[in-house]
């Protein structure tokens, strides 16, 4: 049975989100000098709370990666960081050590502090991925740090009656469950393959901010074209149950959607928290060596 044509079926989406705005992002470096594309800006903070930021990496040219991000600390927020292409190395002051390679996830929650680094472990050949920046609400904000990896094979992967086929990073859909949920902000991360022509559906909860990154081929969403390297914010309307996206070629994007935490946001670089006063905490507490769990790398 075609699941779309199930009235039955809770992963039916009766009346699809609109395209609020298209972004086309911010090309910028970061860390030692590795080339991105900022998709999601700190003015777009508010707007799509939880989510502080979404950068997109992708290039052959090793001179654009290859310096990585040496040693940088992080508090109050988490990041999650999804590799399309590459390998990466992780180290963090927590003692962590792991290998980012294709397809795979790292989720940390840096919680009160982790002092890490990524280094790319190749010097030829395509590097290309994603880092996402989800806050914690301020109840959370000095938890002990707190990390996952996940190689691609360890992720659910669903594939519908169209042959989309949707790896699960976070949240839930089609009665899948993703490799990571939160309470506080209760994240969707998808990605989400289309064939040609095919159409998916994801239900949102209204008040959920939510938006869409098109990284391969062009999609349609509630009559509203999305081409390759934009990203389309969702509106919150409140008659709409979730987004319809249809794929005008093959395409693969990311879905992205969570729960405002509607709290301050006080941001200063790698430090994300609700009051200056807890900023300027952070900066102590990090030019004392007291930010990350241990001092040695
Ligand atoms: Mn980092």
């Amino acid at each position: 049975m075609n699941m779309s044509e199930n009235p039955h079926d809770q992963s039916v989406v009766q009346r699809s989100r609109q395209v609020e705005r298209l972004i086309a992002g911010q090309p910028t470096s970061d860390g030692a000098g590795v080339k991105l594309t900022r998709v999601l800006t700190q003015d777009l903070q508010r707007r799509l709370d939880p989510f502080l930021m979404l950068d997109a990496f992708g290039s052959a040219n090793p001179d654009d990666y290859i310096a990585g991000f040496p040693d940088h600390p992080h508090r109050g927020f988490e990041t999650v960081t999804y590799m399309i292409a590459g390998r990466m190395l992780h180290r963090d002051s927590a003692g962590h050590e792991s290998l980012l390679e294709k397809g795979g996830v790292q989720w940390m929650t840096a919680g009160r502090g982790v002092i890490h680094s990524e280094i790319p472990q190749q010097t030829d050949g395509v590097m290309e991925g994603f880092q996402l920046w989800l806050n914690l609400p301020g109840r959370d904000k000095m938890n002990p740090p707190w990390y996952r990896d996940f190689k691609a094979q360890e992720l659910p992967v669903l594939t519908t009656d169209a042959g989309v086929q949707v790896t699960v990073i976070a949240g839930k859909s089609h009665g899948v469950t993703g490799a990571v949920c939160r309470e506080g902000t209760q994240p969707i991360y998808l990605d989400i393959h289309l064939p040609a022509g095919s159409r998916f559906d994801q239900v949102l909860p209204a008040a959920h901010n939510a938006f869409v990154y098109v990284y391969r081929g062009d999609v349609g969403i509630a009559g509203h074209q999305v081409p390759c390297q934009r990203m389309a914010l969702l509106a919150n309307h409140a008659f709409a149950d979730g987004v319809v996206i249809e794929a005008v070629t093959d395409a693969r994007l990311l879905l992205i959607a969570g729960q405002p935490l509607l709290e301050p946001i006080a941001q200063y670089g790698p430090f994300v928290m609700n009051t200056q006063e807890e900023i300027h905490q952070a900066i102590r507490d990090f030019r004392e060596g007291q930010l990350g769990e241990t001092a040695s790398l």
